[in-house]
């Protein structure tokens, strides 16, 4: 199916908003990407790609790509923070052999879906600020910062959690503080690094790390329950000392890592509803959006990049299906009805996540237990527990 000569505006170059303009520009459609930065750039931390994700880089062509900037990650192991003892590993290598669970630098899949989306004929433009989408009219109306107006027949918003896109669809949904905060620090790795994720759990806190870059970095991000409130955005930095002093009580391989930490930022998690709506057909147009525009996710199970890359393609191909078809808005829906029930399943997943890694008390013994049990008598079902996660392959026929 093509969407040959069919004209398309993205708001937002991040993971979500670059994957689909790949997507849709290698289906023949004509694709701008507005972006509000100077430039095209990420903050210095790490992500993980689980197979659901790397199968869509596999299918728009940058398997490779990411092969040359990831590490193929091992396991994940669950340790007790307190005494660094393992309670149980997940042992990823086994997962999907072909596709493979990644950690690499945020820029570096940025910088990887950028070249992706630039040598697909995608023009981006930045410095492109918008302050709010009209959809009263026949198309949609972007309004942007310096007053300047433009409309555009489909437009799609990947333009994150404060999406002004979503806020046109949905109105105003405001956020809770989960009364969670997180640090991201990234320090120099130790040499002969395994490529493994570590999840140290203690009693309201946890803290996840994994190397990057050949081994050459090591990613750290470090949750703690508070009640004081922090805010939400990613460029806060704290004092290192701050990070130590949380997590103090834990074993002396975190306590190695964070004596290395030296920029640290600091974040508040909130929850955000799923957006009830997703798209909208117009008299000429459309508008949809997609990722953390659609569905911010906690970070619990490392998940908000990878279902923006399965959005992608399945936006990229619900519209195709319809528009060789003749009709926009059946492909709008169907591009909802596809993604909505799996997203809202992955969101409430990571949010239960936290909870399990900061018990307490007796409760959090014999959880340990079960997983130490679990984890030796029967390893393979402890991973069959994630097929419906990281089995799913959105870039096969349902
Ligand atoms: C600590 C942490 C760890 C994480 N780890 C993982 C992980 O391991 N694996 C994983 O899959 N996910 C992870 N995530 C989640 C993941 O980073 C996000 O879900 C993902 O980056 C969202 O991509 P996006 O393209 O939807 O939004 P964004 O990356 O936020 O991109 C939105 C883009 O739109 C632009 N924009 C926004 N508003 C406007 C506007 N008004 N006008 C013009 N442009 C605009 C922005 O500048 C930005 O470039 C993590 C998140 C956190 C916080």
């Amino acid at each position: 199916m093509t969407l040959s000569g069919q004209s398309v505006t993205i708001l937002g170059a991040g993971v979500a908003g670059l994957a689909v303009a790949r997507a849709l520009a290698l289906k023949g459609a004509q694709v701008t990407v507005l972006e509000q930065a100077d430039a095209i750039r990420e903050v210095g931390a790490g992500l993980q790609i689980s197979p659901n994700g790397a199968v869509v880089l596999k299918a728009l062509g940058l398997g490779a790509a990411l092969e040359a900037v990831s590490i193929r990650a091992d396991a994940v192991e669950l340790r007790d923070g307190l005494d660094g003892s393992l309670v149980t590993r997940l042992d990823l290598a086994q997962l999907r052999p072909g596709q493979g669970y990644h950690f690499l630098h945020r820029a570096d899949l940025i910088e990887l879906l950028c070249q992706g989306a630039r040598d697909a004929g995608v023009e981006l433009r930045l410095l492109q600020k918008v302050e709010r989408v009209d959809l009263s009219g026949a198309r949609a109306r972007l309004v942007f910062a310096t007053g300047a107006e433009q409309e555009t027949g489909l437009l799609i918003g990947a333009d994150g959690l404060h999406s002004p896109t979503r806020a046109a669809l949905n109105g105003q949904q405001a956020p809770f503080f989960t009364h969670q905060v997180a640090w991201r620090t990234l320090v120099p790795c130790e040499r002969g690094a395994r490529p493994v994720a570590e999840v140290h759990m203690g009693p309201g806190r946890h803290l996840v790390s994994y190397p990057l870059r050949g081994g050459t970095l090591r990613n750290i991000v470090a949750v703690e329950e508070r009640r004081r409130w922090v805010e939400e955005g990613w460029s806060l930095k704290d004092d290192p000392m701050e990070l130590r002093v949380a997590f103090e009580s834990f074993g002396s391989r975190v306590q190695g890592w964070l004596e290395k930490a030296q920029d640290v930022f600091l974040w508040g998690l909130f929850r955000h509803p799923v957006a009830p709506v997703w798209q909208r057909a117009l008299p000429e147009g459309g508008v949809a959006i997609l990722g953390d525009a659609a569905h911010p996710t906690l970070p619990f199970l490392a998940q908000g990049a990878s279902m923006g890359l399965e959005d992608a393609w399945v936006l990229a191909d619900s519209l195709a299906d319809s528009l060789a078809a003749g009709g926009l808005a059946e492909g709008l829906a169907a591009y909802q009805a596809r993604r909505a029930a799996r997203a809202a399943r992955i969101v409430d997943a990571a949010t239960r996540n936290a909870k399990a890694y900061h018990l307490a008390g007796p409760l959090r013994s014999l959880a340990h237990l079960g997983l130490r049990i679990g984890g030796a008598v029967a390893p393979s079902a402890a991973l069959g527990r994630f097929d419906w996660l990281y089995g799913h392959d959105v870039t096969q026929p349902e």
